[in-house]
């Protein structure tokens, strides 16, 4: 239990009455758990019942939730008043407790994996315990280099100080925080679960929203970076060149530029690239692009000084960031026209724009155990059985727009609560219905002020191609020229072109883009042969499309990185090099998983497919596969020497 957790020290009120409205109930229900020793109530009559888009109760009845809210109260009172709390559950209970929560039975495999997600009895399960004096020595003396201040960056550099082991965060911008650092267009949001996209060790129990604004994201950032003290390791403005390795030394040469210009070299026993997927902005090579003599800019360079108002405005994509930046301009502009090559899919999402009540954050405050068993809900309902819903059944006649029965269902489901939006705009559902299957590119949350600013009768939503760029706007291939005082451009990232704002140079001077030649591959996302001492995070093939947060993924990534220093320390070797028939197999089996999911399917674009068509990004397994292959490295898939 945490400090946030000694309640004791709280006047006996009726806030928790109060709170205990807003509850989530299966949540409460493990609470009870704790707080009294009974599992009594945990009985088939009231198993929550997996709800994808509902209220989150689990289908309780109302006269079940009350008894329950009433036994939480009467349990926390006790508690209050100096009441012991039971010895914890035995394994045999919390398994129990986690097939309750979860609606389902939970298989076996992915117990010891929830376990440590969830974390009961300890506040931080992953991190590293360098404890003996040898390995504390050893981790004195190396040097690593991490490249990024982002989530991950930031998530590395409190592993490293947890480990004793020196580094240098070398960070491109001004400021910690990435992603969220640069993207401040109208209408960022995060739309992954707050309560889940946030670290597993640094829980927020202050998320204003459920899915929180751009500003608190990079406040949440900030803070965890302030907390653990790693702006004194961060080289702002500073950008890598490059990162060379020196077989004589078993070194690395990382080659960086400041802000004035001036170059330095630092050598180092590893270098960590934390530099993420998707922050080169990318837009599209267009006929007379340059021509335009209105203002253009990329969503992740908003230009906060144009002001939009009374102006025809043109947004070019619909994808993820397009999507949110739609609505929460279109109600300023004069006219929007909207340029879409093809159409996201929309999962309802209620309180997708919805404030946390502040019964809610009391609740994760201050009762005991209930921020542990809500974050394990969102994380399992978030988990893996939605992947199964975007798998291939190769035995389905077409696969152009759905790959299976379930994935079938689901488009049905789906569009149909598309149409419900705009009953009286066949015109528009015509466009806005995607004609590839759920999971072929990346979906969004949907809570309807995506349709309502579309159908606004100052919106146009144009689906001819982009022919031209002219001087006064946009012309189409159906020769419509559409003038526009401002092109904003939603076109996304060179996503699949990885790492490639410097050179690393490794093993006998081979140039790791020379290598990959447009098609990036790694071992597990990480590493790769030829470059020694050398890892990624969100690397190649590790990126999540329906299942988790990529939070959980660096969580793992970097627990296994770390974990690969640590074998160095306790094996005395300098260098460890993954072994090429390792990394060659381990893609061979990625691709096929790949080709077996939708966003491995032919006819359509997306951010996951490389130039060569393969899908380099996305991991195609279950998390758990991740999470059982990155707690350790082998010692067998690597040469140490
Ligand atoms: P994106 O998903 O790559 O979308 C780019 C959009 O531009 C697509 O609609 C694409 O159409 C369109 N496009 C590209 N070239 C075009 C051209 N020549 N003519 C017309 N249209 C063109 O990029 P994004 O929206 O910036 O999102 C990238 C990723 O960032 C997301 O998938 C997500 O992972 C992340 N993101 C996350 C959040 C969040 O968590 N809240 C928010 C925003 C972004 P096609 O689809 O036809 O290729």
């Amino acid at each position: 239990m945490s400090a946030a957790h000694d309640t004791r020290k709280l006047e006996k009120s009726d806030t928790i009455e109060e709170a205990l409205k807003d509850a989530h109930i299966p949540s409460l229900m493990m609470v009870l758990v704790h707080l009294t020793g009974d599992t009594s109530h945990l009985t088939p009559d009231v198993k929550p019942v997996y709800d994808f888009w509902g209220d989150g109760q689990g289908g309780i009845a109302p006269e079940k939730q009350a008894k329950i809210r009433a036994a939480v109260k009467d349990a926390f009172d006790a508690f209050l008043d100096g009441k012991k709390l039971p010895p914890p559950p035995s394994d045999a209970t919390m398994r129990k407790m986690m097939d309750f929560i979860s609606g389902a039975e939970i298989p076996e495999r992915y117990v010891p994996f929830l376990k440590e997600e969830l974390g009961i009895s300890v506040s931080d399960t992953r991190e590293p315990k360098w404890d003996t004096p040898k390995l504390k020595d050893i981790a004195h003396k190396m040097k690593v280099i991490v490249i990024g201040s982002g989530m991950s960056g930031i998530l590395t550099g409190i592993r490293l100080q947890q480990a004793g082991v020196p580094f240098e965060i070398i960070e491109k911008n001004s400021d910690v925080g990435g992603t969220w650092f640069e993207n401040a267009y109208p209408g960022c949001r995060v739309d992954n679960p707050n309560h889940l996209y946030s670290f597993s060790f640094e829980p927020n129990h202050e998320w204003p929203q459920h899915f929180s604004t751009q500003d608190v994201l990079l406040s949440y950032f900030r803070r965890t970076a302030d907390k653990y003290g790693l702006r004194k390791h961060i080289r702002f403005e500073t950008e890598v060149k490059e990162a060379a390795f020196d077989e004589k030394s078993g070194l690395w040469n990382v080659r960086l530029r400041g802000k004035n210009g001036k170059e330095e070299t630092i050598a180092a026993n590893a270098v960590i690239s934390a530099v993420g997927q998707l922050n080169q902005p990318k837009i599209p090579d267009i006929k007379g692009r340059d021509s335009f003599k209105g203002v253009a800019f990329h969503t992740a360079r908003w230009r906060h000084d144009v002001d939009l108002r009374g102006k025809r405005v043109a947004v070019v994509g619909t994808g993820a960031t397009a999507f949110q930046v739609i609505p929460a301009i279109a109600d300023q502009v004069k006219e929007l026209l909207v340029f879409q090559r093809s159409a996201p899919w929309l999962g309802p999402t209620p309180d997708y724009h919805k404030d946390v009540s502040p019964g809610k954050k009391w609740l994760l405050e201050h009762l005991p155990f209930y921020d542990k068993w809500y974050r394990f809900y969102l994380f399992w309902t978030m988990t893996d059985g939605i992947l199964e819903m975007v798998r291939v059944d190769p035995t389905w006649n077409d696969m152009s727009k759905s790959v299976s029965p379930a994935n079938d269902m689901l488009r049905e489901m789906l569009t149909e609560k598309i149409k419900e939006q705009a009953p009286n705009r066949p015109d528009l559902l015509e466009k806005v219905i995607p004609n590839y299957p759920f999971g072929g590119k990346r979906s969004v949350r949907d809570n309807g002020v995506y349709i309502a600013a579309l159908a606004k009768p100052t919106t146009q939503l144009v689906t001819a191609g982009i022919r031209e760029i002219t001087p006064k706007g946009i012309v189409t291939d159906d020769g419509k020229e559409h003038d526009v005082d401002v092109i904003i451009w939603g076109t996304g990232f060179y996503a699949s072109d990885f790492l490639r704002t410097f050179r690393i140079v490794g093993k006998n001077g081979v140039e790791l883009h020379d290598r990959w030649k447009g098609d990036a591959r790694a071992y597990l996302g990480m590493t790769i042969p030829d470059f020694p001492n050398f890892f990624c995070i969100y690397g190649p093939n590790t990126n999540i499309v329906v299942n988790g947060s990529i939070i959980f993924f660096s969580e793992a990534s970097v627990r296994y990185i770390v974990n690969c220093l640590k074998l160095l320390a306790e094996t005395g070797k300098k260098t460890m090099e993954v072994k090429s028939d390792v990394h060659d197999a381990f893609n061979t089996k990625v691709d096929e998983a790949n080709r077996l999911m939708a966003w491995g399917q032919e006819g359509f674009t997306s951010w996951y497919k490389n130039q060569t068509g393969r899908v380099s990004q996305n991991w195609p397994y279950l998390l758990v596969d991740y999470w059982e292959r990155t707690v350790a490295p082998d010692p067998k898939d690597f040469v140490l020497n």
